[in-house]
């Protein structure tokens, strides 16, 4: 939009001043970030309103991303820039003696998702937008986002995350589109009276799931769609049939807290209820949305496209079902078909312990309907496929085995599609993990390598590269990623190659503050930073670097005058509560840490940063001041990795083993630009085939590794007595379930040559160069492009169409 700073000027006095009873300069940060977001409301109120009546007015084909987890970060900064007016608002607060930066700092960061999942699916909302797109978010309004972790005494400590204290500036309350959730109970069927059954609902528990809508704002501001998350709270009408506030308080529990748990996870009813009360009620919501088309029922596949990401809204598939069997009375074969046409559906592990599956009992005492739909469906399922298949491919593609319910093999056989995250991992599912559902349905099986938003990621996270990329290369890389790769031709610019490490080495110095400030330790911007950031997991292996650094450390202590590349180690990460083993990690490097960092001995050759608190805001400070990017899970088992892909935008260069996305990372920026180590998929798949893996093996045969692996239990490290000893003995005594031990010396070996690449700061800018260069293709942009042809058959609309991102380029 255009707007001028006078006319801006204005409009906030006003703003500030209808809202608090208090002239604009006498407000709170708070009040002041209030009255700023409200008028961002207001800029875009009429353009929103048009979107969706143009969607229904033009009976447009819209997508639904329903998504148990979004973690879109803070909003402001990403708003007003998509709306080409940030500028603007900087200088009209500054006229009016206010701070931005302080304003902007002040806004909370929704911690409504665990990690990468919840960050793909807010990456995807702005792209979306961006895109012209008509695609929405479903999702569940948590009152707690995930805990903010603190550290006492080098442990992990988690707090309650009370992140609507204050409100919610973006979101409109909207009772009008609120709609009943029922749960628990009997049902049974009875005939309608026209020869076929109604479902009869005795003693359920009645919920209203109230939409809380924040508009989606694409980068130029064209278009606006919706995130809507639900809330669940107590049917008016009913409140007298509930007797006690207890009752009454086990209704608003279900939209209470997002669990804590990223891969596997209990506290299993309520999450169980979470998930049916956003399936529920956003299907009844799109439903009703359809009528508004006024077409008949089977061409909801050509106008509604709904997104399953991951199984967690599996149950999208019957309750779909359930609506238009028991309330648009169509027959099961007809239903059928148009279910799966609208489904599709997006897994994200190859962690089978990950694979969620639900107990039949449970399903059957929450959601009595649900259960009789499920069985249904695998009932035809095993029917139509013995005959075609035999018995045993049906059986292991069955959704119903041994008493649970498997929601992969649901989530397969109720859509159209099935798409892994990156190359690696779609081969891997066709391949291996479920192989028998490939050779069913081949043609479900599809790659979509996840993508990045370069918006928030680089334009608005890394001003400065942004600048020098521009003043290069001009604009067009902003809406049109793949012109990247024309900054590869400064490749030999001594100017530009200069320019390039004193804005890395601004953000260093920005980050050494903000460390100083928050942790009180002094680190040198001129040390290499080397950044590991990510939720905490074994398969991650963040104590293979813990190894690393106690190597280091035994090498300065044997010989204090040794020459080594100073390094700041810089770790954020948050444990599930209730994984023990992540947690006692994350002891032991703060153990390590604090005394590496207090040994005059090691002065500035290692420092180590654990940030607490590890989310997008703190992402979006660290990251431009990377310069290695540590990507260090075992082959074949990261599904994909989107932290890789914004560390190299950002010109760090990628510490990595050939997994998840790093493999096409590898691909197009080379693999003299990274550094790459450790066994390959087909190496790890090798050892669980012959079962040959001696992790104590290698640790006797090895002495440099022993030796560090020792400085676990021999007290080197204080305080670590138990969790010190608890991993020794899971990396010894019950021999490395990760191999971390088999990839040490190759990881040190990559180190080193990091070391030594580092030392020549014109080959290490060259580098940097070209990963910025080549990051074009993970643009998020690209990644919905496919997902809208290939998947959803969804079209961008209006003017927003001739900013659509140009056909993806090929590596060059
Ligand atoms: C990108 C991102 C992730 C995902 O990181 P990976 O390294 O891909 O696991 C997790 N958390 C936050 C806050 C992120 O921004």
């Amino acid at each position: 939009m255009s707007l001028s700073v006078e006319q801006f000027k204005k409009d906030y006095k006003k703003s500030f001043e209808t809202m608090f009873v208090n002239s604009y300069d006498e407000g709170s940060v708070d009040q002041q970030f209030h009255a700023l977001g409200n008028l961002v409301r207001t800029y875009i109120a009429d353009e929103w309103r048009n979107a969706r009546q143009h969607y229904i007015d033009k009976k447009v084909k819209q997508v639904y991303y329903f998504s148990m987890e979004f973690l879109p970060g803070r909003q402001l900064k990403s708003n007003l820039y998509n709306m080409g007016i940030l500028d603007t608002a900087k200088e009209g607060l500054e006229e009016l003696g206010l701070d931005f930066k302080t304003i902007a700092e002040s806004e909370v960061d929704p911690g409504l998702g665990n990690g990468g999942l919840g960050r793909l699916a807010s990456c995807f909302m702005d792209s979306m937008a961006s895109l012209g797109i008509p695609g929405h978010g479903s999702g569940i309004r948590y009152r707690y986002g995930l805990f903010q972790q603190k550290f006492i005494d080098g442990y992990q400590v988690e707090l309650p995350d009370n992140w609507l204290r204050n409100g919610n500036v973006w979101e409109v309350r909207n009772s009008n589109d609120a709609v009943i959730v029922r749960i628990g109970g009997n049902v049974w069927m009875r005939p309608d009276g026209t020869g076929g059954l109604e479902p009869v609902y005795e003693n359920t528990k009645n919920i209203l799931a109230v939409p809380y809508d924040i508009p989606s704002i694409g980068y130029n501001n064209v278009s606006i769609n919706t995130l809507r998350l639900w809330s669940a709270e107590l049917p008016p009408e009913e409140e007298d049939k509930y007797f006690s506030i207890e009752e009454a308080e086990k209704i608003k529990e279900i939209t209470e807290v997002l669990y804590p748990d990223d891969s596997n996870y209990e506290g299993r009813l309520l999450r169980l209820k979470q998930e049916y009360f956003l399936v529920s009620a956003g299907v009844q919501s799109i439903l009703r949305h359809y009528k508004k088309y006024n077409l008949p029922r089977k061409n909801i596949p050509d106008k509604i496209a709904i997104h399953i990401n991951d199984t967690h809204p599996a149950l999208v598939i019957p309750e779909l079902m359930r609506i238009l069997l028991d309330e648009e009375k169509l027959s099961w074969d007809k239903a059928w078909e148009i279910t799966k046409k609208t489904c599709s559906y997006t897994n994200h592990t190859l962690l089978r312990e990950a694979m969620e599956t639900w107990p039949v009992d449970m399903v059957k005492e929450l959601l009595p309907r649900m259960y009789q739909i499920i069985e249904e469906i695998n009932r035809r399922h095993i029917e139509k496929k013995t005959p075609l298949y035999g018995r045993r491919l049906t059986n292991s593609t069955s959704i119903i085995q041994n008493g649970q319910i498997h929601m992969a093999h649901l989530s397969i056989i109720g859509s159209h599609s099935i798409n892994g995250v990156a190359q690696l991992h779609s081969n891997l599912l066709k391949d291996e993990v479920l192989a028998d559902f490939a050779e069913m349905y081949p043609y479900k099986f599809n790659n979509k390598t996840n993508g990045i938003t370069q918006r928030r990621w680089l334009h608005l996270a890394n001003p400065e590269l942004t600048e020098l990329i521009t003043d290069n290369i001009g604009p067009e890389w902003k809406t049109n990623p793949a012109e990247l790769k024309v900054l590869k031709g400064y490749e030999k610019s001594d100017e530009v190659l200069e320019r390039l490490a004193e804005v890395k080495l601004h953000n260093k110095q920005r980050l050494a503050a903000y460390i100083q400030e928050h942790t009180g330790l002094k680190v040198d911007p001129t040390a290499l930073f080397d950044v590991q950031i990510k939720r905490l997991h074994a398969y991650k292996r963040q104590h293979l670097q813990a190894l690393h650094i106690l190597d280091r450390y035994l090498q300065i202590k044997e010989n204090p005058e040794i020459d080594m590349q100073p390094r700041v180690f810089i770790f954020g990460a948050k444990a599930a509560p209730s994984y023990l083993y992540a947690k006692q990690i994350i002891k032991v490097i703060n153990a390590i840490g604090e005394v590496v960092n207090n040994d005059p001995d090691v002065g500035d050759k290692i420092k180590v940063v654990f940030f607490e608190n590890y989310g997008v805001s703190l992402a979006e400070k660290i990251i431009p001041a990377a310069d290695i990017s540590e990507q260090i899970s075992l082959a074949g088992k990261e599904a994909s990795g989107t932290g890789n892909m914004k560390l190299m935008l950002n010109g760090a260069l990628t510490m990595a083993t050939l997994d998840g996305a790093n493999v096409e990372i590898r691909d197009y920026v080379g693999e003299e630009n990274m550094f790459l180590f450790g066994l390959t998929t087909e190496e790890v798949y090798e050892y669980y085939r012959n079962g040959t893996y001696s992790s104590r093996e290698i640790y006797e045969s090895n002495p440099r590794l022993k030796r560090a692996l020792d400085a676990l239990v021999d007290g080197t490290i204080p305080n670590i007595e138990e969790e010190g000893r608890v991993l020794f003995d899971s990396l010894i005594q019950y021999n490395d379930e990760y191999f971390v031990l088999k990839d040490f010396d190759s990881f040190i070996e990559a180190q080193k040559r990091a070391d030594e690449l580092y030392r020549d700061k014109k080959a290490w800018s060259q580098k940097s160069l070209i990963n910025i260069a080549s990051s074009g293709p993970f643009s998020a942009d690209y990644t919905i492009q496919r997902y809208a042809d290939e998947i959803w058959k969804a079209q961008p609309q209006g003017e927003l169409t001739e900013n659509r991102v140009h056909s993806f380029d090929e590596p060059i």
